[in-house]
């Protein structure tokens, strides 16, 4: 894997802007069904309490003061405390029901606060979840607990809190500093709020920080994000994600609002792709892949390099081995062969799980050939290449003969250098890194014919 600063030839990106999925999980989310009967997934957890493997638990906390129109997260805009007050305990009666699902020698090794707004709840309301939480999930030693923070209205109460609890991760939500950019997406944020809360962050004693930013907003030019750039590496955090503004209003309405004629061209995205991969790189950064950026000695660079990184619904990870939990509206859950979804309503949400049921909405069973397929792509996605004989021995098949047609359609991919192909292995290049998911797609059953919108655009 290489650490030095990469160039990015805006031809060759271009040439493979495509809708694609971005592969936190495989198949996408996008192919969960109502079909697959809640009793199946229950029966799917207990078989699944045989492999014993490590839990990661995922808190969906969907409250927000206000909505930023670029978001496409599952929300509550409210300004109300009491609604997550009253949310907190329906996540403990939550936690109640599925516990005796779980065998308990599993071990808890990550758990992560998304949203909406985790830090929208009062510092009390945290640790009241934290309370619940280490009732029914001990924490393994050397966790990794992550949480997403708005500065906007962040105390230091709410980090102290969640240091109390055993947080040692946070990500800022930051998106651009321009005033301007953050008018056209109605989330004003001055640089002194998030300079304010990273220094928390470190006082608090956090381990790691993570800077979100988001390219391809209303009024962003080069010269403006550059300034965004700057002034974010000046917190050194240990990692960076920095998404592409996909506008597709007919999947996300709060998208309705930004207008359209504000975006940047397709041009200037492909240049704010490009500054940021090189100035982030030239920093010192590297480029995970797939919008993420990692300190050299951060756990993703390292265990890329070891060829262990894996992917699922928070982005990278180093515990991908690990079954997901997802608690609250929306959250989606894994195992080996199962993915399920629990439903998106807050009041529908919360009367199932007061009925004692599990509030499941849909879900996914895995066959044989996602599996196999599922671990190519990640393997593609994370650790940059695929090894024949390795997944050959660890999927029980004969990967050349079993993805043959798909091995012969990668000419265009290694006459463009994004891959290297020996006879043992294909190699994702420095170049191929910028458009990995146009590799893995190459290996996907489920793409959408042509012509369908079920994907946002790559870049
Ligand atoms: S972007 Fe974040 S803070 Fe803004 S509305 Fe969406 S979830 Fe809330």
């Amino acid at each position: 894997m290489s650490t030095r600063p990469l160039r990015v030839d805006l031809d060759l990106v271009k040439k493979y802007n495509v809708p694609g999925p971005r592969y936190t999980s495989y198949p996408p989310a996008t192919l969960f069904t109502d079909r697959v009967p809640a009793g199946e997934v229950l029966d799917n957890i207990a078989r699944n309490n045989a492999a014993s493997s490590d839990l990661s638990l995922y808190f969906h906390i969907p409250f927000c003061e206000t909505l930023c129109w670029f978001c496409g997260c599952t929300t509550v805009i409210t300004t109300d405390p009491r609604k997550s007050a009253a949310y907190v305990e329906t996540l403990g009666r939550e936690m109640e029901r599925m516990r005796p699902l779980l065998d308990r020698g599993r071990r808890v090794v990550q758990v992560h606060f998304g949203g909406g707004s985790p830090t929208f709840c009062r510092p009390e309301q945290l640790s009241r979840l934290g309370v619940l939480i280490h009732r029914h999930f001990p924490f393994a030693e050397g966790i990794e607990a992550g949480v997403e923070i708005d500065p906007r209205r962040l105390t230091r109460d709410h980090l102290v809190a969640l240091r109390e609890i055993g947080f040692n991760r946070a990500s800022i939500g930051v998106q651009d500093n321009h005033p301007e950019v953050q008018k056209a997406v109605h989330r004003m944020q001055p640089p002194e709020l998030t300079a304010q809360a990273a220094g928390w962050v470190r006082e608090t004693g956090f381990s790691s920080l993570n800077i979100d930013l988001i390219y391809g907003l209303p009024f962003q030019t080069v010269a403006s994000f550059d300034r965004t750039l700057d002034d974010m590496l000046e917190l050194a955090p240990e990692r960076f994600a920095v998404f592409s503004y996909a506008h597709v209003p007919w999947m996300k309405p709060a998208q309705k609002i930004v207008e359209a004629r504000h975006l940047p061209t397709p041009e200037t995205k492909l240049e704010l792709l490009k500054l940021t991969i090189e100035k982030l790189t030239a920093s010192g950064y590297v480029y995970i892949g797939m919008d993420h950026f990692a300190c050299p000695d951060d756990e993703l660079a390292v265990a890329q390099r070891a060829g262990t990184l894996q992917r699922n619904f928070q982005g990278y990870s180093t515990r991908g081995g690990a079954d997901i939990c997802g608690f609250g509206m929306s959250s989606i859950s894994q195992t080996r062969d199962a993915y399920w979804q629990n439903l998106k309503d807050l009041d529908a949400y919360r009367a199932k799980v007061d009925s004692g049921e599990l509030p499941y909405a849909r879900g996914y069973l895995l066959n044989k050939d996602d599996h196999i397929r599922r671990e190519t792509i990640m393997q593609i996605m994370c650790n940059l290449g695929v090894d024949y004989t390795v997944l050959s021995h660890r999927l029980g098949i004969d990967f050349p003969d079993y993805f043959a047609a798909e091995l012969a359609s990668l000419d265009d991919l290694e006459a463009d250098g994004l891959i290297v192909r020996t006879p043992s292995r294909i190699v994702v290049t420095d170049l191929g890194r910028l458009v990995v998911r146009i590799i893995a797609m190459r290996f996907d059953a489920h793409l959408p014919k042509p012509g369908a919108r079920r994907h946002a655009m790559t870049i």
